[in-house]
């Protein structure tokens, strides 16, 4: 049965090695052998544990955050809820339970979940039963109007780009058929880098990333605010300031493991350069908020109250998990810090909440 180590070394063949994006896009999005396409890589069984997976807690804090910030916006009906990504669609159910406490958004609000993978479209289904939902491909389709979207661990999935510096200027990281194997090669021919000032001040050897998925769903998302009214809130791991570094990693059964080694079978991901989102959705004329570190973002939101409200009806063990999962979420050396927390709104809104 053919694999997709045969696909990629077949396509390196015809064209040459590939960009990085392109290799990662193929890895994670195959719609045959892609890593997403034919599993459900979430939760203690698969390779990696988000935070929705973690604790109900967090999507009911997101369920919170929607209704008060479509609140504030004026209470559009109808309005688009939309999900990038929901994973096993965790997050969405528990975000529209604890949402009830606001009838008439669960009124207004027109469910829209951006995945591509069918074998998660199925588990959201499943998680979703009592809500009715719009799949979709991709942000191009979700109808125009007012929208609140959320992103969780969504934007690190998206291929990137990375250029290494050398003597005579940036070249383009690729991969190349190695035996029977894989390995990065570097364009022979340095290339132009944008933006120029990290090329400037980059040393011989390092490596930066671009993320060009990510800015053009930042940008058709911001044009949008700006256009029709919402907000967008991105939750995922990075850095706050971008700058120069390899983040691009694979993760594979709870460990790291070889970004080239069983493709389609391992996890691929880079942190979000949150500079970069924040640039994009400002040249559009969107407000940035944020980032906040993800553990500031929940306890304003009120997790310590709601962990202790759950513990005060729980047995003692149950009680100790919730202290686990607060913990994890929050704590700077679990979630707390290196995950963080950014909004988008249309001009002239006052911070939504946790930014304030
Ligand atoms: N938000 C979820 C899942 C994170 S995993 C959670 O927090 O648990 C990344 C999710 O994005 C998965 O649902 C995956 O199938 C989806 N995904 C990855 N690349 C995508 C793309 N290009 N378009 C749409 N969905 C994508």
């Amino acid at each position: 049965m053919a694999t997709l180590l045969d696909h990629l070394r077949r396509r390196i063949a015809v064209q040459g090695p590939l960009t990085v994006a392109d290799y990662m896009a193929d890895c994670l999005g195959h719609p045959e052998h892609g890593y997403y396409a034919t599993r459900d890589p979430i939760g203690g069984d698969g390779d990696f544990t988000t935070a929705p997976e973690i604790s109900q807690m967090f999507g009911e804090l997101v369920g919170l955050w929607c209704a008060e910030t479509w609140a504030a916006i004026g209470a559009p009906d109808p309005m688009a809820l939309v999900e990038l990504g929901p994973g096993r669609g965790t997050l969405m159910a528990d975000a529209i339970r604890a949402a009830e406490v606001m009838p008439d958004f669960a009124d207004a609000v027109r469910l829209h979940l951006v995945e591509t993978s069918p074998v998660l479209r199925r588990r959201q289904a499943a998680a979703l039963a009592e809500t009715v939902a719009t799949w979709h491909d991709d942000v191009t389709s979700i109808p125009p109007g007012p929208a609140i979207v959320i992103a969780n661990e969504f934007l690190d999935a998206l291929p990137i780009r990375q250029f290494q510096r050398s003597a005579d200027g940036w070249h383009e990281r690729r991969v190349d058929i190695d035996g029977d194997g894989l390995r990065f090669v570097l364009t022979a021919v340095a290339v132009p880098l944008f933006p120029s000032v990290l090329a400037a001040a980059a040393d011989p050897g390092a490596i930066v990333e671009v993320c060009p998925a990510a800015i053009a769903i930042v940008d058709a998302l911001a044009r949008r605010l700006v256009a029709d009214g919402g907000a967008v809130l991105i939750i995922d791991y990075g850095h706050a300031a971008g700058g120069v570094g390899e983040t691009l990693q694979a993760v594979r059964r709870h460990a790291y493991a070889d970004v080239l080694e069983a493709p389609g079978d391992t996890d691929l991901t880079a942190h979000v350069d949150f500079a970069a989102v924040a640039r994009a959705a400002a040249d559009v004329g969107a407000d940035i908020h944020g980032s906040v570190a993800q553990g500031e973002f929940l306890r304003s939101l009120g997790i310590e109250t709601r962990a202790a409200t759950l513990a005060a009806g729980a047995t003692e063990k149950q009680a100790a998990d919730i202290e686990t999962a607060l913990k994890r979420l929050t704590d700077g050396r679990a979630m707390g810090e290196l995950f963080k927390v950014m909004a988008l709104t249309a001009p002239g809104q006052p911070p939504p909440p946790g930014f304030s």
